[in-house]
């Protein structure tokens, strides 16, 4: 029998997986499409920098802990399979192009000090010479650490590491209810019934589902993100560029994305006209030279926006074997190691090294 079944190959899922898969245990993902097709594969990949020496809060612990963890896995993952997940310490800057902004902005800065994280102030003219494609802004911060990487390879790397190590992952299999025998449950009915020791719910937007099938609540919604890909000859930009929850973030080869929408709409992933036109504006007003790069691609995900923006990590009330790391809303990517690092101990009944216990699935809005 399975030590543990995944259901869902997102990178949370995958990242999981193969962190049980390397302790040894025999691991089965599945996924109800394409594993790795869904949120992490339409994200962008902004790794923003953390730093563990001020990190407080479990949520800031965990940022900080995968902000060390993914260079380290890029590096093992390109071991193991060879592939280049694109991760780079690209750094990034944030700019302010209206006074309101610019307050927030100076603001977040003093935060980031007194974080621990470093941050650099821009003159105009250090702006202009660092990044010549950019227009002129009011304010300009530099953030050295900020690092990225692309999600597509990510998460190609993962699936080709976790089948390496022997993790079973299966297209087209949806999880749709649980045998549920006592405190325990015995199988996940997805067209076979799936037998396995434990069962990790790690199916992002769509986990609201089935945690009303075990009658467990959850203010896991969908929230789609819209995003354009540009293709340039050559970069224009060096750095990951972001105003307030917009960024463009360009790739080693000319490839640069601008993102993103922030809505609710349901399960809809389409683009609509209106996210796509105001994305290209956005980054055709930060760099005019974008005015002639090509526009290659277009596309929008679901982000799992959880009430209170915090993940659900942990232990499903009331059931002894199942487990649920879903609701990572913007920062899935960035905090998949991390995740996959403190479930994996808390499934091999290991002690964790971050207290899990605010992302505990039980807690309600105020207001219901
Ligand atoms: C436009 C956009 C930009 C983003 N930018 C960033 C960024 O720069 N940095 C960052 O850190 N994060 C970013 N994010 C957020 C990040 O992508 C998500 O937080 C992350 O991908 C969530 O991962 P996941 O594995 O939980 O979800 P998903 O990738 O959605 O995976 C969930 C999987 O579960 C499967 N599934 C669902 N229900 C079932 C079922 N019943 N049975 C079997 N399988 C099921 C789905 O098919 C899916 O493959 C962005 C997201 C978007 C949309």
């Amino acid at each position: 029998m399975l030590d543990c079944l995944i259901v869902g190959g997102g990178v949370i899922g995958l990242s999981l997986a193969w962190e049980l898969a390397r302790r040894g245990r025999r691991v089965r993902v599945i996924d109800r499409g394409e594993p790795g097709r869904e949120a992490s594969w339409a994200g962008a990949g902004i790794l923003p920098p953390a730093s563990s020496s001020h990190a407080v809060h479990p949520l800031d612990q965990l940022r900080a802990l995968s902000y060390e963890l993914q260079p380290r896995w890029s590096a093992m993952l390109r071991e193991e399979t060879g592939i280049d997940d694109g991760y780079r310490r690209t750094g990034g800057i944030y700019v302010a192009r209206r006074p309101g902004e610019t307050a927030s902005l100076a603001a977040m800065a003093e935060f980031w000090r007194e974080e621990g994280i470093a941050v650099e102030r821009l003159s105009p003219e250090s702006l202009a010479e660092l990044e010549p494609a950019l227009a002129a802004v009011r304010a300009a911060y530099l953030l050295p650490d900020e690092a990225q990487l692309r999600n597509p390879r990510r998460l190609k790397a993962l699936i080709a590491a976790c089948q390496s190590r022997g993790v079973e992952v299966t297209a087209g299999c949806e999880a749709e209810s649980f045998d549920i025998a006592g405190a325990q449950v015995r199988g996940v009915r997805a067209g076979e019934v799936i037998e396995a020791g434990q069962v990790c719910i790690c199916s992002g937007a769509w986990t609201r589902r089935l945690l009303d099938q075990l009658h467990l609540p959850s203010g896991i919604e969908p929230i789609r993100g819209q995003m354009v890909m540009f293709r340039t000859e050559r970069p224009i930009l060096q750095r990951i560029v972001n105003e307030g929850p917009r960024y463009l973030v360009p790739r080693d080869d000319g490839r640069l994305l601008a993102g993103s929408t922030v809505e609710e709409a349901g399960f809809d992933r389409r683009t609509t006209e209106e996210g796509i036109a105001g994305l290209i504006r956005f980054a055709i007003d930060l760099a005019p030279a974008l005015a002639d790069a090509e526009i290659e691609r277009t596309w929008a995900g679901l982000r799992p926006g959880t009430f209170d923006g915090l993940p659900y990590l942990g232990r499903a009330p009331g059931l002894e074997n199942v487990f649920i790391a879903a609701g990572h809303f913007r920062s899935g990517l960035h905090l998949s190691a991390a995740t996959a690092v403190e479930m994996a101990r808390l499934i091999c009944s290991e002690p964790n090294q971050i207290d899990l216990s605010p992302f505990h699935i039980g807690r309600r809005r105020d207001f219901d």
